[in-house]
Order: structure tokens, then C-alpha cells, then sequence
């Protein structure tokens, strides 16, 4: 079923009133015409940006100057995505250990030096990467594009709860404190270029109680948060009635699963929408009403490749390489984001013709080398809590599963007060039926605290073989 159109992503874009100073800028619309090109279209125009990063990496960037010398290759060698598997994946200790051989000498004509990102590794090592202003910019183009894919009314009010450090500092430059409110009078991205609503920001290092009151005191139209925070506010919110104000939330930075949003969507009765990104490349893909990630193609290209590093077939799993096309300061040609997805060949029934791919599985490494089943196990417990009727989980505020080295399993519950007895059942009863073997046993504990990893986020499957 076709759901969009070009004439209608126009109208959803003329939504969106222009500040003055920005009337002129044709990007946004030219956004709208590049989701609807034809498949020759789209290559020739991913031919061209490839041809500009890789002919630019050769000849002003050591790393790959040298890379090129020693595999006997020229830049004339890597004309479309397919050429690609010739260069070799630039993996994340790369990155981090070559940070100056992959920083450009000089930046093209016209181009101006941003800055850093940095964000944490796997390795606990910080991964920073020099970025260009376009490149910057970029990041608050693309994010309008998100908004317009999930129908963003721009006067709606936003409210966003994360971390204290990624939200606006105040103005002594001290991160937002716990329980209070930083408010924008403009959406933070999009309202540079346009006239929206106002956001409001709340830190995620408050209680959940008091983050649901703080909704519910807001009211506002959309949220967006961690696809974990916004299942804990499900979990939280079950006994009262749903923000009335709120039309739909757009989850970020971690994996949204189908048991999570199931819980979300039961329970906020709202559409839930996730975006793919990372701080290395900026964003990268957005799910429309199908479920599959659009590729965004004036910025980054996107491979899946199996484990013979060859690009997967329709259907099949396998790891997320990304090459970004905007960033001259220290372009990333192949990188690996350690992300696993379903690559999708055929094209989408939404009618955008962007590239897509389906389902984020997790990080490659961390699953690489778990036992058999391992997945299975934890699928079937999420789904489980997610389906249990109120009556059972109304104590219940977050879980998580770990698998210990004999593999055997903990199922860690944070609850308010103690829950029924059929609660356990039901779970033993149903691993017992999934869980063929009789060593891998499941032990249900209740505990204080589910402490965040290091990355800010919530794990809600921890292993020991991680
Ligand atoms: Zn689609």
C-alpha cells in the first residue's frame, strides 16, 4: 500500500514557514524530490557524491592516500557503491587510533572547519571525529526530514527527555540540574530555518515517576527519548490515562524492539517512529510508516555485508558499513558501525524510493559469540512481559536479563511493590517450554536498582559472554 507521494511530502513540507532568512533555501524541497527519484536517477546522483569524498580522501588525506598506494588502487577505480568492497572496513579502533592520518590536510574551497564530536567506544576509548560545518548542518537539515517522515506538526509542542549532557547547556554553562525544565522557544534543530513550537527538556537521570508527571504537567504533542525510557514510562504509566496531548514519539539512539514498542503503543496509544545515527556520521536513516529504514543518501551511503563481507541478499542479516558524503575534515569511507541489520533490496511499499534496510538487530560483536538460542531466550521474555495483562506488571517498572558464563539466566525485576505470584508462573512455566535444555535455567530476583551501562543507556539484556 502506498502511503506517501511526491505531491503529498510537498504539501507535508509546505507545513513548515521559513524564517526570513532561509525563504530562499531550496534543500528542503530538494530533500522531498530525491525520496521520489527513479532507481537510474538514484545512482547516478550516489556515483557523483561518492566520486567527490573518495577523489578528495585520495589526494588530501594520508590514511587513505597511503591505503590506495599499497592495494594499487586509484580513486577512478571507485566509481559506485558496488567498487566499495575493493577498500577494506575502517573499524572503530581505526578510527580512534588513526585520528590524525585520517584528518584532511587542506578542506575544499569554501569549506569551514567545525569542530569535534566525540562519543564513547566499545572499548571505553573516546571515538572523535573533526567534522566540517556543512557537515554539521547537515545534522539540523536531516533532522527536520525525521520530523516531516513522523508528521510533526513544526507548532506542536516538543518535550525531550535524555541525558543532562545532551541537552542545551545553561547559560553559566552548567548542564539542566534534576527536576527542572530547560525550555527553547524553538524546536532546537528545525527552528533554526523555521517557525515551530516551543521544546521543553527533561533529564532522564529523574525518577521515572517524576518523569511521567513532568509529561503529564507538560502535555506536550510529540516526545522524543530513548527507545528504553519510553518503555519504562509505559511500564510506569499503566494505571492512569494516557497524555492526552501526546500524538506520537520518536525513539533515539537505542534499538527499539518490537516487544518495546508494542508495550508503547498499547499503552500510550501513540505511533512510535525510530531513527538510525550515530556521532561518527550523523543520521543516517528514518523509519517510515513500513517500518524500514530510508537510507539518506545525500549524506551517507549504507552497505549490509554477511560475514564473507559480501553485500547481503534480500532478507539476510548482517553488519551496517557507512560511508559518509558530506564530511571533508576527516571523511570516514567503509566504516563499521558494529550494528546488524536486515538488508532489503526490494523497493518500499510506503512509495519512497530511497534505499532501505529493515530491522536493527543490535551490535555485531556482542552477538557474534553468544551461545545458541541465546536470542530466542530473550525475545521470548520481553514479548512475554510485554503481552502480561495489567493486573500482573502494575508493580513493575524495568527488568533485565543476564545470562551468566554457564549460561544460565537472571531475570532482574525493579519494582514498587511485590508481584503476583502468577507473574512468576506464567514466566517459568514458558521458559521451561522454549528452553529445550534442562542446564540453562532461569533464576527471578528482584533488585533495587538497574544500573545504566556506560554508554547512558539501559541494557535490558546483559551476558557475560559480551
Ligand atoms: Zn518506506
Amino acid at each position: 500500500m502506498i502511503t506517501t507521494h511526491l505531491q503529498l511530502e510537498l504539501q507535508e513540507q509546505n507545513k513548515w514557514q521559513f524564517k526570513p532568512q532561509f525563504k530562499n533555501w531550496k534543500v528542503f524541497d530538494q530533500l522531498v524530490y530525491n525520496e521520489f527519484l527513479t532507481t537510474e536517477q538514484h545512482y547516478l546522483q550516489q556515483c557523483q557524491n561518492l566520486e567527490n569524498i573518495v577523489k578528495f580522501a585520495v589526494n588530501h588525506v594520508p590514511y587513505y592516500r597511503n591505503l590506495f598506494q599499497e592495494l594499487g588502487l586509484s580513486y577512478h577505480d571507485i566509481k559506485n557503491i558496488h567498487d566499495l568492497t575493493k577498500i577494506p572496513i575502517l573499524s572503530q579502533t581505526n578510527l580512534i587510533e588513526k585520528f590524525n592520518e585520517l584528518t584532511a590536510e587542506i578542506l575544499p574551497k569554501g569549506e569551514k572547519m567545525y569542530g569535534y564530536t566525540a562519543s564513547s567506544g566499545t572499548t571505553g576509548r573516546p571515538k572523535k571525529v573533526l567534522t566540517i560545518v556543512k557537515n554539521n548542518l547537515m545534522f539540523s537539515i536531516l533532522c527536520q526530514r525525521n520530523y516531516r517522515f513522523a508528521r510533526f506538526n513544526p507548532f506542536g509542542k516538543m518535550a525531550v527527555i535524555r541525558w543532562s549532557h545532551s541537552i542545551p547547556r545553561l547559560k553559566d554553562g552548567s548542564s539542566n540540574p534534576d527536576g527542572e525544565t530547560f525550555r527553547l522557544n524553538n524546536w532546537q534543530y528545525p527552528g533554526q530555518f523555521f517557525y515551530t513550537g516551543i521544546e521543553v527538556f527533561f533529564n532522564d537521570t529523574n525518577p521515572i515517576e517524576k518523569q511521567l508527571e513532568w509529561l503529564y504537567k507538560q502535555q506536550p504533542h510529540y516526545l522524543i527519548t530513548y527507545a528504553g525510557t519510553l518503555e519504562h514510562l509505559a511500564f510506569a504509566n499503566h494505571q492512569k490515562n494516557a497524555i492526552e496531548s501526546l500524538r506520537s514519539a520518536l525513539t533515539i539512539s537505542e534499538m527499539l524492539t518490537d516487544s518495546m514498542e508494542q508495550k508503547i503503543n498499547s499503552n500510550f496509544n501513540i505511533p512510535v517512529t525510530q531513527n538510525y545515527g550515530l556521532n561518527e556520521i550523523g543520521i543516517v536513516a528514518m523509519q517510515c510508516s513500513e517500518k524500514r529504514y530510508h537510507i539518506y543518501t545525500e549524506h551517507c551511503l549504507v552497505e549490509i555485508i554477511n560475514e564473507e563481507g559480501k553485500p547481503c541478499q534480500h532478507g539476510e542479516q548482517g553488519r551496517i558499513i557507512i560511508t559518509g558524503l558530506n564530511n571533508f575534515a576527516m571523511p570516514l569511507i567503509r566504516y563499521d558501525t558494529d550494528d546488524l541489520a536486515i538488508a532489503l533490496t526490494d523497493s518500499c511499499p510506503c512509495g519512497r524510493t530511497l534505499p532501505s534496510f529493515g530491522k536493527i538487530i543490535g551490535r555485531y560483536r556482542r552477538y557474534a559469540n553468544l551461545p545458541e538460542n541465546t536470542l530466542l531466550y530473550y525475545e521470548k521474555v520481553c514479548d512475554l512481559i510485554a503481552q502480561m495483562p495489567n493486573h500482573l506488571i502494575s508493580n513493575l517498572r524495568q527488568y533485565q536479563l543476564h545470562q551468566y558464563a554457564n549460561n544460565t539466566f537472571e531475570l532482574r525485576l525493579l519494582t514498587v511493590d511485590d508481584l503476583p505470584t502468577q507473574f512468576y508462573q506464567i514466566i517459568n512455566q514458558i521458559w521451561q517450554e522454549t528452553v529445550k535444555d534442562s542446564s540453562v535455567t532461569l533464576e527471578i530476583i528482584t533488585v533495587d536498582k538497574i544500573p545504566k551501562a556506560k554508554s547512558g543507556k539501559t541494557d535490558y539484556f546483559t551476558s557475560d559472554f559480551f
